[in-house]
C-alpha cells in the first residue's frame, strides 16, 4: 500500500533520514521504536507530506505523493495524523472540530462538482450526525460542546483520534500520541488506538509504550541516526 523508497533529508548538515525503505501493506499494524532524534517523527511527517525529503520517493497505492502533480489534500485524506500534542483547533468546539474537515472536504467537492445533489446544509447536518456518533462511540459525546480547553489530556488526544477517523483515512500515522499525557490517562488513549487498529485501517505509530508495540504490532522497526537498524515481528526485535 505505501513504498517508501531511499528516503533522505537533513536539516543543518545533519542527515536525519538516510536512505530510509520501507513497505507496508494494507491493514499492516507498523510501530516505530527508537532514541529521541534519531529520525521518527520526520519519516512520519514525510508520509503525508507535513515534510518533504531531500530525494526519495513514496508511493501511495501507487501514486508518488511527491510529484507535484498530485493533490496532497487528497492524500491527506487518506493518510490521517495524530500528533503528540494534540493539535486540537482550540477557538472551536469538539463538535467543530471532528466536523472541520470532512465538512470542508466536501464543499470543495461540491465547488469542483465532484459532488452534486447535496446542499451545503446537508453536508454539515451529515457530518454533525456522524461525529456524534463517533463521540457516541468513544464515550465523549457529552462533550460535544464544550472547547478543548476544558479536557484531560486523554480526552483532547480521544478526540483528535476522533477527528481524525472523521475522515475515514486508510492509514492513520500516530506520532507518540500518548507522550504528553499524564500516566493515568495513558490506558484510555491506548485502548481507543487498539479499538481503531482492530480494523483494516492502516497504522503507523511512533510509540514508546513498549508492552502496546507487543500487543499491537505486527511489524516493529528500530531506528537510530536516521536508519531503519532492525526490523522484524515483535517477537523477533523483542526477544
Ligand atoms: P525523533 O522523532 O526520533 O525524536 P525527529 O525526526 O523529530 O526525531 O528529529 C530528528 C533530528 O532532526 C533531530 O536532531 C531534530 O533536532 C532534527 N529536526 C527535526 N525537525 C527539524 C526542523 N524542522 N529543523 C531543524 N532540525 C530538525
Ligand atoms: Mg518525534
Amino acid at each position: 500500500m505505501i513504498n517508501v523508497i531511499n528516503l533522505n533529508k537533513e536539516f543543518d548538515n545533519l542527515k536525519v533520514l538516510d536512505n530510509v525503505s520501507l513497505e507496508i501493506s494494507e491493514g499492516e499494524k507498523v510501530v516505530i521504536i527508537g532514541p529521541s532524534g534519531s529520525g521518527k517523527s520526520t519519516f512520519l511527517r514525510c508520509i503525508n507530506k507535513l515534510a518533504v525529503p531531500d530525494s526519495g520517493q513514496i508511493i501511495f497505492e501507487g501514486q508518488d505523493i511527491l510529484s507535484d502533480s498530485v493533490n496532497i489534500n487528497e492524500i491527506r485524506q487518506q493518510i490521517g495524523m495524530v500528533f503528540q500534542q494534540f493539535n486540537l483547533f482550540n477557538n472551536k468546539t469538539v463538535l467543530e472540530n471532528i466536523m472541520l474537515a470532512p465538512v470542508h472536504t466536501k464543499f470543495r467537492k461540491l465547488q469542483k462538482k465532484q459532488l452534486a445533489g447535496i446542499t451545503k446544509k446537508e453536508i454539515k447536518e451529515q457530518a454533525k450526525k456522524e461525529a456524534l456518533e463517533l463521540l457516541e462511540k468513544i464515550g465523549l459525546v457529552d462533550k460535544a460542546n464544550v472547547y478543548p480547553v476544558t479536557l484531560s489530556g486523554g480526552q483532547k488526544q480521544r478526540i483528535a483520534i476522533a477527528r481524525t477517523l472523521a475522515m475515514n483515512p486508510k492509514v492513520i500515522l500516530f506520532d507518540e500520541p500518548t507522550s504528553a499525557l499524564d500516566p493515568e490517562m495513558v490506558k484510555e488513549v491506548l485502548e481507543l488506538i487498539k479499538l481503531t487498529a482492530s480494523k483494516n485501517i492502516t497504522v503507523v505509530i511512533v510509540t514508546h509504550e513498549m508492552a502496546f508495540a507487543k500487543e499491537i504490532a505486527d511489524t516493529v522497526i528500530f531506528m537510530d541516526e536516521g536508519k531503519i537498524l532492525e526490523k522484524g515481528t515483535p517477537q523477533e526485535v523483542f526477544d
